[in-house]
């Protein structure tokens, strides 16, 4: 790990201020930033830590839904009452993250910034996982957890499980730079699928601050549930997950949002789901149906056609679970 100059500030103003040095880097629970610098993809010169900034913290609810601070823990959100009663979904990813400790530590703007695990990245190969001629390395290498979805040039899989609850909820993230002031975005613009070597997955600029998550209030009636696929309960990131919002017109869906999560390299929405599901009652057959749809365009590499399985039952029993029907 190279040195740097560490900053603790105590507002959002003064942490944007110090985030306007080149090669900053925000410091959250450090879970992912500090295993990075060690791995020399991060290098920052300057961390700014935002653990003591009071106004990033907190859940609550506002006239139109839920307010997330950037610095709300995992664990928070996994056993808070209000996101436990209205976003299911979303408490049901936080519980599924990684072990007691990392849901302590992390935080969820962190979450939603955590660089991918692809390990042709982590390796120093770059999102599109080039060697120094140019050459992809996923297609022709070992791609067991990389995409099934996008077709390239990027295989790797957003890594965040809050991205696929919070996208099918329509959530906005709210951010801050001490040169263009707050700016909101739906959370489906905030996760970019790089077509070149850009920098960053994300459409937060270097200078920004990720300061809040608000979720839209449900409507009457709404469900809404994730469903995660893992090799192993604890410490590894999900195969393949599902998560859907639904409005309701008594036990029939009126208009659903369901979007895939470890499958592309963003939170991948599923049109073709939502219109397979819309107008019809939950049942294994109607969800079933729904599963299959998701994953008729799927293009699997040479190691990861179990994937496109279990994205399809990932998508069948969220549907079940919203709608607390048996599979
Ligand atoms: C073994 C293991 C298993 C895991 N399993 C899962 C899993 O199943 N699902 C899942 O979603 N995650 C999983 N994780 C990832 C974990 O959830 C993240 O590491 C954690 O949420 C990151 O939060 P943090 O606060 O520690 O971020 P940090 O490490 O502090 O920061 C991560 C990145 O985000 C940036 N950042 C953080 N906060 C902000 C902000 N407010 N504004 C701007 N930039 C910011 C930092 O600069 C850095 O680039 C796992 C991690 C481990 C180690």
């Amino acid at each position: 790990m190279h040195n740097f100059e560490y900053a603790n500030p105590t507002t959002v103003k003064e942490a944007a201020e110090l985030l306007t040095a080149a090669d900053s880097s925000v410091l959250a629970g450090g879970t992912d930033l500090l295993s990075s610098m060690k791995d020399y993809i991060a290098t920052p010169k300057r961390v700014i830590n935002i653990k003591g900034i009071k106004e990033l913290g907190g859940i609550a609810k506002t006239a139109t839904g839920l307010r997330i601070g950037a610095t709300v823990t995992v664990d928070e959100i996994a056993t808070n009452a209000l996101v436990k009663a209205m976003f299911p979904s979303l408490a049901v990813a936080a519980q599924g993250i990684a072990s007691p400790q990392i849901r302590n530590m992390g935080t969820v703007g962190g979450d939603l910034c955590q660089r991918p695990r692809c390990w042709y990245f982590r390796q120093g190969y770059g999102l599109l996982g080039q060697d120094k001629f140019g050459k992809q390395l996923v297609p022709i290498g070992e791609n067991r957890y990389h995409a099934i979805f996008g077709g390239g040039p990027a295989y790797f899989v957003s890594p965040s499980s809050f991205g696929p609850a919070l996208a099918a909820l329509g959530a906005k993230v709210k951010m801050v730079s001490a040169q263009y002031g707050a700016r909101e975005m739906d959370i489906a613009e905030f996760f970019v699928i790089p077509k070149n070597n850009i920098s960053r997955e994300i459409a937060l600029m270097p200078n920004e601050v990720l300061t809040e998550i608000l979720i839209p209030a449900p409507p009457a009636g709404a469900k809404n549930a994730t469903y995660e696929i893992r090799h192993r309960e604890a410490i590894d990131w999900p195969l393949a997950t599902a998560s859907v919002a639904l409005t309701m017109k008594g036990t029939t869906v009126q208009s659903a949002s369901i979007v895939l999560g470890h499958v592309a390299p963003a939170p991948w929405k599923s049109g073709a789901a939502e219109a397979a599901i819309a107008g019809k009652s939950i049942t294994a057959e109607s969800a079933e149906a729904a599963g299959a749809a998701a994953v008729a365009d799927a293009k699997p590499l040479s190691q990861n056609g179990y994937k496109v399985q279990l994205a399809k039952v990932a998508v069948k029993r969220a549907l079940l679970a919203a709608a607390g029907v048996k599979g």
